[in-house]
């Protein structure tokens, strides 16, 4: 089974990163703060390279 980003929303800090690099699978909801709207909208691999490594706080894991 492909593994899903979970994204820690109370900790998001809404920098727009994870949204602009990979935006089949994250958007910025209307809180200002990204949201998983596809979580196998892209490839494991990019998503672990183009947001989870990226993201500033560390706030994207991948579901257990
Ligand atoms: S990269 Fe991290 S902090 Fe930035 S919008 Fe995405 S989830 Fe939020």
């Amino acid at each position: 089974m492909a593994k899903e980003p979970l994204i820690d929303r109370e900790a998001c800090i809404g920098c727009g990163l994870c949204a602009d690099n990979v935006p089949n699978v994250f958007r910025m909801a209307d809180d200002g703060k990204a949201e998983c709207h596809d979580p196998k909208g892209a490839p494991e691999e990019e998503i672990g390279k183009n947001a989870i490594d990226v993201c500033p706080v560390a706030c994207i894991r991948w579901k257990e």
